[in-house]
């Protein structure tokens, strides 16, 4: 059956290709964005569907429509972008939960968070179960970002507890694919975006640490599974992939499948960052009978392919 969705962060990297897969299965969506590190350009191609609507709005301020769903987006998600303004950061993460689950909250609308991994910030359980409370410095340079999703974390069960709010919350893995932001700084696009133009691959510190990425793609599967499951599983749930690479062999597998003749060069490591990382799914794969599809081989060739036609 047709819904009305509210998508906020609908013009983001991960926003519009939910917007599309959203509108591809006949319902009508609304994009809520200030486009701070979203883009126009990520959405043109739907804008000529009458069924989608784009509304330029922060979300820090109360927003009205009347809609049966809410996934809430709205937040820059890379290092560079999120730590540019971490004022706005917490901002938007704390005053935004407050502002869509109000809304949530008044028009009886089901609402879910898109909460990330960095909720266990530099972990010391491997792989991270939803039952870690995590190892956050909450006074650090990503503590903006971290300690914004975990209040929104709370703002959410909260509203849900006192208020009986239908929420749903997914801790996000690294994603990548097509529409990152190619200046976003983040490790997969910086990679991509180096090996293509022959320049130095730049690895923080010494390469070691690990992260598992996912592609967009199955992100969005899991996105819409968990939204649409009726079995008052509200998570938080892991949604990522658990195949786990050091940011050494990310750099040796994207100069492979770019045949570029770039080297790879050491940078000093950004305080805080987390060593390693990797989602353990089995309550994902138990509950929504969701797991992942696209290895990184794969997800990298079409990614690749995209940031070939971009830059
Ligand atoms: P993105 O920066 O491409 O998208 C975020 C979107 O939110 C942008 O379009 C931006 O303009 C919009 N936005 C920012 N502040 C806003 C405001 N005040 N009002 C309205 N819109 C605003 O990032 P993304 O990778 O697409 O991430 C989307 C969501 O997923 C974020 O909430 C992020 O925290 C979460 N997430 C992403 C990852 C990942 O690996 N990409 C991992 C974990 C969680
Ligand atoms: N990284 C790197 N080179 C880059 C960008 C990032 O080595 O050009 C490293 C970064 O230090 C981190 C990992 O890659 O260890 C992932 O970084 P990203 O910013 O993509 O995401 P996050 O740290 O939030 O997982």
């Amino acid at each position: 059956m047709s819904k009305k969705i509210l998508v906020t962060g609908g013009a983001g990297f991960i926003g519009s290709h939910l917007c599309e897969r959203l509108l591809n299965e006949g319902n009508e969506v609304i994009c809520v964005d200030n486009f701070f590190t979203g883009a126009k350009r990520n959405i043109v191609h739907l804008m000529q569907n009458p069924y989608f609507e784009v509304v330029r709005h922060d979300v820090c301020f109360p927003l009205y429509v009347e809609v049966d769903e809410i996934y809430n987006l709205a937040c820059p998600a890379s290092p560079v972008h999120y730590q540019h303004d971490p004022i706005q950061t917490t901002k938007v993460s704390v005053l935004g939960a407050i502002n869509m689950l109000g809304l949530a909250k008044r028009i009886k609308a089901k609402i879910l968070q898109a909460s990330t991994s960095e909720v266990y910030g530099d972990p010391a359980i491997h792989p991270q179960v939803e039952s870690y409370w995590g190892n956050v410095n909450p006074v650090g340079i990503r503590s903006c970002y971290d300690e914004g999703k975990r209040c929104a974390e709370t703002l959410f069960m909260d509203y849900h507890r006192q208020n009986g709010v239908a929420i749903r919350i997914i801790r996000i893995f690294n994603t990548y694919g097509p529409r990152m932001h190619p200046n976003d700084g983040r490790v997969v696009s910086n990679f991509i975006v180096q090996a293509l133009k022959n320049q130095n691959i730049t690895i923080y510190g010494n390469g070691q640490q690990t992260r598992s990425f996912q592609y967009v793609d199955d992100l969005i599967g899991g996105m819409i599974k968990m939204m649409s499951n009726d079995k008052d599983f509200i998570g938080p749930v892991n949604i990522g992939n658990p195949d786990e690479f050091t940011m050494l062999e990310l750099a040796e597998k994207v100069i492979e499948l770019t045949g570029s003749k770039s080297k790879i060069v050491h940078l000093t490591l950004p305080q805080d960052d987390p060593k390693q990382r990797k989602p353990n799914i089995s309550l994902a794969m138990e509950k929504l009978d969701w797991q992942p599809t696209i290895n990184l081989e794969n997800g990298l060739i079409k990614t690749i392919e995209y940031f070939k036609n971009t830059i």
